[in-house]
């Protein structure tokens, strides 16, 4: 009997990993994979964030820096506020993470506990919900309209608010829909939330450089009101640096000085050689970011008019992130060739990759039976490759 801890009862394992996983598998295999479940650019690291990181390697920036992050890099992210996003945090309101993901696991574990509530808007980003239910707190899920970036609904939000709400977690644009709200939407939930001064909103944002219709605004620049506004920003994607790991956050300094408090008690602090590249990456030339912008803008269009050439799917165009979140109900309760029924967006998704190779993550995880969601952050002879191939194994299927 190991007598494990009841905490971790409470989360599951990322079914997007176990994709990955999955994926890895068939490639051993020798079989034939498209890997369309990722959720991280396939491009490498601009050359001058990999020069940093050598200079850093090499210059004696290996060392524990303050737990929170170092200076040079929290100056460098104050700057970025300001100049993308037009808000203005003290150094002492910013710290800075091992990822978005420990930032985001960290603000949870310093704010919520057994008794609160905190609503995760569904479809909602696989860790959200576990990073919730590992301080003891419940998370509450609210719908939202598919046919409109996957705002909120409001009736439900404010059906679900109650005196236990501690946290209300926004991620626009959104991993697993790719919607991006509208200003209208954000101002809604901010007069919702000004009544309520005791809730705490997490504003995810750390797809902030990928909106294609619109530029991008962050939530907190909406208010004046923003001191319950925690802004998570990351280097992951904007530098595809997803393995680096840095996040970070801006906010209130009570909840920034206890998450450095945990931080000094588990990780001591992000890792140093990736914290000075990613100051060079937030301060230096941002070409890269547009540069990178305007591939995904490419491959958004084309994977949208492959998904159209599939009948009876339904997606609407999403404004930003990589992923397309599409609508595969019409599918359910067929048959395979085998007889096998299609219960399930995870029965197709597993269909699609026995089939095709093609792998992809089913809305289920994502608290969204019958969508499966595609990254597109691949290249565009996968992403028509794998589209016919998904195509032609869906016309096998019939009622
Ligand atoms: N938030 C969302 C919505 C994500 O999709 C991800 C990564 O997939 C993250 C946060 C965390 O990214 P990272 O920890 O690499 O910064």
């Amino acid at each position: 009997m190991e007598n494990l801890a009841s905490r971790i009862d409470r989360i599951q394992p990322s079914a997007t990993l176990e994709m990955t996983a999955k994926a890895a598998d068939l490639k051993r295999k020798g079989l034939p994979v498209f890997n369309m479940s990722v959720g991280e650019p396939d491009l490498p690291t601009p050359q001058h964030i990999q020069q940093a990181g050598i200079f850093a390697i090499q210059n004696g920036y290996t060392r524990y820096t303050p737990g929170g992050g170092t200076h040079e890099l929290k100056q460098s992210i104050q700057n970025k506020f300001e100049r993308d996003n037009n808000l203005h945090y003290n150094l002492d309101e910013i710290v800075v993470s091992c990822g978005g993901k420990h930032s985001l696991y960290n603000a949870c574990q310093v704010l919520f506990q057994h008794g609160d509530e905190v609503i995760i808007f569904s479809p909602y980003w696989v860790s959200f919900p576990d990073f919730v239910s590992v301080t003891g707190a419940k998370p509450v899920f609210v719908k939202t309209n598919a046919n409109q970036q996957f705002e909120p609904n409001f009736q439900d939000l404010e059906k679900k608010i109650n005196k236990n709400t501690k946290g209300i977690i926004i991620n626009s644009p959104s991993n697993p829909t790719g919607g991006v709200w509208s200003d209208e939407a954000i101002l809604k939930l901010l007069d919702i939330c000004n009544n309520r001064q005791d809730i705490w909103l997490f504003s995810d944002e750390c797809y902030e450089q990928l909106t294609y219709d619109k530029p991008f605004k962050s939530i907190a620049s909406y208010t004046n009101h923003n001191s319950k506004i925690i802004t998570f920003q990351s280097c992951s994607k904007t530098y595809a640096m997803t393995g680096w790991r840095i996040g970070y956050i801006g906010g209130n300094k009570v909840v920034t000085k206890a998450i450095s408090k945990l931080q000094g008690q588990s990780t001591s602090c992000p890792n140093s050689i990736a914290q000075y590249a990613a100051s060079k990456a937030l301060s230096g030339d941002q070409s890269c970011v547009e540069e990178m912008r305007k591939i995904f803008l490419k491959r958004r269009d084309l994977i949208l008019a492959k998904i159209n050439e599939i009948p009876d799917t339904i997606c609407q165009t999403p404004n930003g992130a990589f992923y397309v979140f599409v609508d595969f109900n019409n599918y359910l309760n067929k048959k395979t060739p085998n007889g096998k029924l299609i219960k399930n967006s995870n029965d197709l998704s597993l269909y699609i990759l026995k089939n095709t190779g093609v792998v992809s993550v089913a809305g289920e995880s994502f608290g969204a039976d019958g969508y499966i969601r595609f990254s597109y952050a691949t290249s565009e002879q996968i992403i028509i490759e794998a589209m016919d191939l998904v195509n032609k194994a869906l016309s096998n299927l019939s009622f």
